[in-house]
Order: C-alpha cells, then sequence, then structure tokens
C-alpha cells in the first residue's frame, strides 16, 4: 500500500489524544509577551508603534502554537487507531509535511517526512503516523532527534516487525544566517527491524520516490 498523505482529512472524532491549537495559557501570554515587548526594545525597536503594539502577544501565542507537542501524546494517538489486521506488507505514508522548530537557534525547519512500517498483527489508522509526526515536530527539536523519536515511538507502541523513518528539510537557520546555503536540504534516517535488511530498504527508497502520474 502507498499513500500520499498530502490531502488528509482531519475530522473532529480524530482528534483524540490532541489539545485544541487555539488554547493557549493566558498567563503565559502576558509573560511571555512582556519579554519580548523587553526583547524589541533591545533590538532599537519601538514597541510602541502602532505595527508592534499586539506584536509581543501574537509572538507569545504563536509560540506556544509551534510547541504544542509537549502537550501531546504521540504513543496515546497510536494506540486510539490500532486494529488487529493479518496484513504483513511494507505500508508507506509518504511526503507528510514537517514544520519544526531548531533548538538552537529558534528558527524553524520544514519540509517532508516519509515513513513505512511492515504489521506484525496490528494495522494502525493511517491518518494517526502524520499526527505522530506533528507532536514530535512542534517541539524544539533536531533533526536527527526528530527522526530517532518517531522511529521509537511507531517501534515501541505498534510493535511491528520494522520501521522506517526518512526526513527531508530546509533548515532557515542555515539559509538565512551564517553561511546562507539557501537550497541545502539535510536527510536524516532511521530504521529498525527488517529495515536493516538492504532489500527492504532500497524497497522503501523505492516507494517513497516513485510518482503517482
Ligand atoms: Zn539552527
Amino acid at each position: 500500500m502507498n499513500i500520499n498523505n498530502n490531502e488528509a482529512p482531519l475530522d473532529d472524532d480524530e482528534l483524540d489524544g490532541y489539545v485544541k491549537i487555539d488554547r493557549y495559557n493566558t498567563d503565559k501570554v502576558e509573560s511571555i509577551a512582556s519579554h519580548y515587548e523587553d526583547i524589541l526594545s533591545q533590538l532599537g525597536e519601538n514597541p510602541k508603534r502602532q505595527g508592534l503594539l499586539k506584536t509581543p502577544e501574537r509572538i507569545a501565542k504563536a509560540l506556544q502554537y509551534l510547541t504544542h507537542g509537549y502537550d501531546v501524546d504521540p504513543a496515546a494517538i497510536l494506540k486510539s487507531a490500532m486494529f488487529e489486521e493479518d496484513y504483513s506488507q511494507m505500508v508507506v505514508v509518504k511526503d507528510i509535511e514537517v514544520y519544526s522548530m531548531c533548538e538552537h537557534h529558534l528558527l524553524p525547519f520544514f519540509g517532508k517526512a516519509h515513513i513505512a512500517y511492515i504489521p506484525k498483527g496490528h494495522i494502525v489508522g493511517l491518518s494517526k503516523i502524520p499526527r505522530v509526526v506533528d507532536a514530535f515536530a512542534r517541539r524544539l527539536q533536531v533533526q536527527e532527534r526528530l527522526t530517532n523519536e518517531i522511529r521509537d515511538c511507531i517501534q515501541e507502541t505498534l510493535n511491528p516487525a520494522g520501521v522506517a523513518v526518512v526526513i527531508e528539510c530546509k533548515h532557515l537557520c542555515m539559509a538565512m544566517r551564517g553561511i546562507q546555503k539557501q537550497n541545502s536540504v539535510t536527510t536524516t534516517s532511521a530504521f529498525t527491524g527488517e529495515f536493516a535488511h538492504e532489500r527492504t530498504r532500497a524497497e522503501f527508497l523505492r516507494l517513497i520516490t516513485a510518482s503517482l502520474d
């Protein structure tokens, strides 16, 4: 099975294990905003000018959204839709959008994740896999740890015969500052079980590079 998940619907009943993304802690908004007002001043700006008046508050809310993965239990998302099934071929979900924040610079990195597993008694609702990606991506991250955390969560929760994760991202901390390598893409991968075998891994890589057209 080869699922392109670009347009996975978001059903209300599939929000199990999720904190509503428009919910933020008002006390934290005020506290974070006051720090950002100070930061704006230190950068040489006037935080009282009209365009910046609500900026500290907006940043405070945006940052809470961008890190809401801390309030999400990725294993619970998988457990909410695990089914016994006698299917043992590779299941691939590719082109999952990734938006995360580099923990070294608090700048975004973004791109795509491609994930496969080989069921061993259980399958999982396909829409849950992008949500596991999101749960880990919406935290302060490095791409290497993000890759391993997704692999480990699927392996430990679903206990399949193998898991494969490939993530390709552009990092704004590389593109906008320092070395300014604007078009470089960082690729990370992590595998378990059956994907240790060259042939299985080659099949996965062939599937994620294949086009449906
Ligand atoms: Zn960085």
